[in-house]
């Protein structure tokens, strides 16, 4: 960390919110009227809308993150997590990837942590649960499906292959109805080159506590949604949760029980728990608590948005909902981060405070190559989408709303690519193991006398098995 003679912008969080907020202090700000430092445990933002499609392999990894260097050269990129805040001497704990903490002062703070998954704990779900909410988790997701598709393939017990061409998916939100419908596509397109393996064969199965999936998009698009998923031979469960899946024994409220090597939990977020050690007010549900303006309440040199911000829903309001939340999604995220940004150096040279109102303009959501649902909101009028053109629209948007032009030019360019090749099936499990062969041809060969006391036990063990069946 560099030390610095200037007022400190810290941002806690480097993601949408941290990455957009950055980016436009930087771009408001005179030359050299402040430090802008970004803390964060990775070194990239990750657009995760495009997760699902990352695990359907028809984005690279690489290309759904976005290097934080890169994005904003003009601020200090620290990584490592802030673990403490203290507001009386304004410093920040910051834990780094190596090595000891550190405190970091600060004049301005903006707290950006995001969501983290939302889970109950569910006997099982620690131990065989996939989560979507990182890019490891997308790529990981992609490798541990082809290889259900490579076990099914070389085994002769039925109950192995059974288990592992089972797919269990919990929550059927955007980001569980993209995944499972992206998931799908994959095993399906991948199955054609397995000889013993057809979609047939594959059991797909969402599940989901509330009535309806895709309830961002609305009813009628979100039935709509449903029915196109079980027209694929999806198992949709409504009103229906998981109570238990230890081993991968999934146990589904409605009494349904199936054995699976994949459960992929979706089912919704919750406030980063970092925020409790943070000493600053907390919503009923953990968010921090936040005016229209973005700051927190109760201060003036604090701002928040984004997944862990409860920010009032000034649109919503004056249209008659009087205790609306903006809810947690990009589109808000992005469109705070740009007032929190402008607010943040009016803060700093004493103007006054812009409030933060945003209609919804609506949602667009991919189930797969060519499938998607897409709702424009313009004004009173709220335009369904659905099938082909509603998956153009999907691609079409969130192509632009990817971050840095290095990064909408590689996206397209792959989609343009897989237009004339067919999709990869290569599954790279190993990928998680990297060094495991080369530690295998490496490791020190066992001592003369440890091997000859094995060979003598081995000798032993078999005088006693031999003396125990006669
Ligand atoms: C699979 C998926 C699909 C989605 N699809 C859509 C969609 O189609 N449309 C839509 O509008 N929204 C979608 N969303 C939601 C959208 O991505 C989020 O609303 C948005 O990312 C929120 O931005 P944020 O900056 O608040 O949080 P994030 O982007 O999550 O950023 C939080 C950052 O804080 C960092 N951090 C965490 N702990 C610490 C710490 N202690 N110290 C420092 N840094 C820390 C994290 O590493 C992360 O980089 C989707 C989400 C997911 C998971």
């Amino acid at each position: 960390m560099s030390t610095t003679e200037r007022p400190r912008i810290l941002i806690v969080g480097g993601g949408y919110v941290g990455l957009y907020a950055a980016r436009r202090i930087l771009k408001k700000m005179r030359y050299a009227e402040a430090t802008v430092t970004v803390v964060d445990p990775r070194s990239y933002m990750t657009y995760q809308p495009f997760l699902p499609e990352t695990a359907a392999g028809s984005i690279s990894p690489r290309n759904v993150v976005v290097p934080l260097r890169r994005a904003v050269p003009g601020a200090e990129i620290l990584t490592g997590r802030v673990t403490t805040i203290d507001q009386d001497r304004k410093v920040a704990t910051v834990a780094p990837i190596v090595g000891e903490a550190y405190e970091v002062p600060f004049d301005y703070l903006v707290i950006a942590l995001g969501a983290v998954s939302r889970t109950f704990p569910t006997p099982g779900l620690a131990e065989v649960g996939i989560g979507m909410k990182g890019v490891e988790e997308a790529i990981g997701l992609r490798n541990h499906v082809l290889e259900q598709l490579d076990k099914a393939e070389s085994t002769n017990d039925e109950e192995i292959r059974r288990k592992a061409l089972t797919f269990v998916f919990v929550g059927g939100g955007f980001a569980g109805a993209e995944t499972i419908g992206e998931v799908e596509d994959l095993a399906r397109d991948a199955a054609k080159f397995y000889k013993n393996v057809k979609r047939e064969d594959m059991r797909f199965v969402l599940v989901d506590a509330a009535d309806k999936v895709l309830p961002e998009v609305g009813p009628e698009l979100g039935t709509y949604g449903r029915k196109h998923l079980e027209s694929r031979g999806i198992e949709v469960y409504l009103k229906t949760t998981m109570p238990s899946c230890v081993d991968g024994h999934v146990v589904l409220s409605n009494g349904l029980e199936v054995d699976a090597n994949t459960v992929v939990w979706t089912a919704g977020v919750k406030p980063n728990p970092a925020l409790q050690r943070f000493g600053l007010p907390l919503g009923p549900r953990g968010h921090v608590d936040t005016q229209a303006t973005l700051q927190v309440t109760g201060t003036d040199y604090i701002w928040a948005s984004g997944d862990n911000a409860q920010v009032p829903d000034l649109a919503a309001r004056a249209a008659g909902n009087e205790n609306a939340w903006c809810p947690p999604n990009a589109q808000h995220a992005l469109r705070q981060a740009k007032v929190l940004g402008d607010n943040v150096v009016s803060g700093m040279r004493g103007f006054p405070q812009k409030e933060y109102k945003h209609a919804n303009k609506g949602a667009v959501a991919g189930l797969g190559l060519h499938k998607g649902v897409a709702m424009v909101v313009m004004g009173k009028l709220k335009i369904k989408v659905k099938g082909r053109l509603a998956w153009y629209m999907h691609r079409g948007y969130h192509g632009l709303a990817m971050p840095t032009w290095n990064r909408k030019i590689r996206v397209i360019a792959e989609w343009t690519i897989s237009m004339f090749q067919k999709r990869d099936i290569t599954s790279l499990g190993a990928l998680e193991t990297p060094r495991e062969e080369f530690y295998e041809a490496a490791k020190p060969a066992p001592a003369p006398a440890a091997k000859a006391e094995k060979a003598e036990a081995k000798v032993e063990a078999k005088v006693e098995a031999k003396a125990k069946a006669s």
